[in-house]
């Protein structure tokens, strides 16, 4: 017995069992395109799913045949929007010229939600269909475990834009860091099965088996400890810590951002141009 409640339309928030919440990313329509509306939709339902003493076991999944085109480019007022968001917590750099204002929307929009989501108390699970682009990697790598459809594949192609990887950079602990290049350099498609050979994730399973799949491996957590699932899920973040993760994931935005202003004195854009009307398009 499940039942599912529209908390916003882009994000949809479920109690499919005992214990476990599944949140659903509902903008099939432009194939789960991240804009300001969504990003703050799915903050908002990670912060119920953790407030709430009856989840131990947060779930995050799809609609549709893809799970994320990435970031929305075709968000002309990105800025503005922002900047009117009610849930803004960023109150600084709304009117600066030059860098500032995309280095602060995409600080906390971009990298700001994707650590805070890696560092939700519970355990999380994402469960991935169809096409993961760039800032679909976002939201599904701070998970601690992802299973993946068979018909899922994986790319960052910000390399085509004139940019040197997603703001949220954890390639190199996801897939190694020679295969981090490759991807990178290259923007092709991870398979699934590849990801999986890799480790960036746990199962690959029959797409039409993926939600009970994510499910079974939810109830299986959720009857273990919750404070103990805390402080595992804390012993291995803070290995990666330990290893310089965020210093190093920090380093990756910081040229991210240099991309960015590169392009708007080159191109009068944050990103190359030339991928709206090439690569966007296909
Ligand atoms: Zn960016």
């Amino acid at each position: 017995m499940s039942h599912s409640e529209k908390t916003h339309d882009i994000v949809v928030f479920e109690t499919p069992a005992p214990y476990i919440a599944r949140i659903v990313l509902n903008r099939d329509e432009r194939r789960n395109a991240q804009d300001t509306h969504l990003l703050y939709a799915l903050n908002d339902a990670f912060d119920r799913a953790a407030r709430d003493d009856s989840v131990r076991v947060i779930i995050l999944a799809a609609n549709g045949p893809d799970f994320s085109s990435g970031h929305d480019l075709t968000e002309e007022k990105y800025l503005e929007n922002w900047k009117a968001h009610p849930q803004v917590g960023t109150y600084c750099g709304f009117s600066c010229g030059g860098a500032e204002p995309i280095m602060t929307r995409e600080k906390e929009l971009y990298q700001g939600l994707s650590e805070r989501w890696r560092n939700i108390p519970k355990p999380t699970i994402a469960a991935v269909q169809g096409r993961c682009i760039a800032g679909g990697l976002m939201l599904i790598w701070p998970c601690d475990l992802i299973l993946a459809a068979e018909t899922a594949q994986f790319r960052d192609n910000t390399l085509a834009m004139g940019i040197s990887g997603v703001e949220y950079f954890c390639h190199p602990w996801e897939v190694g860091p020679r295969k981090a290049k490759e991807m990178l350099f290259t923007s092709d498609w991870l398979s699934a099965q590849d990801a999986l050979r890799l480790g960036m994730v746990n199962h690959v399973v029959p797409a039409d088996q993926l939600q009970d799949a994510a499910l079974a491996l939810a109830s299986r957590i959720a009857d273990k400890s919750p404070f103990a699932l805390r402080l595992a899920k804390e012993a291995v973040n803070k290995c990666q810590d330990a290893q310089g993760r965020l210093t190093a994931q920090e380093t990756a935005f910081a040229y991210h951002q240099l991309a960015h202003a590169h392009n708007m004195q080159v191109h009068g854009h944050p990103i190359d141009p030339s991928f709206m009307t090439t690569q966007f398009k296909k």
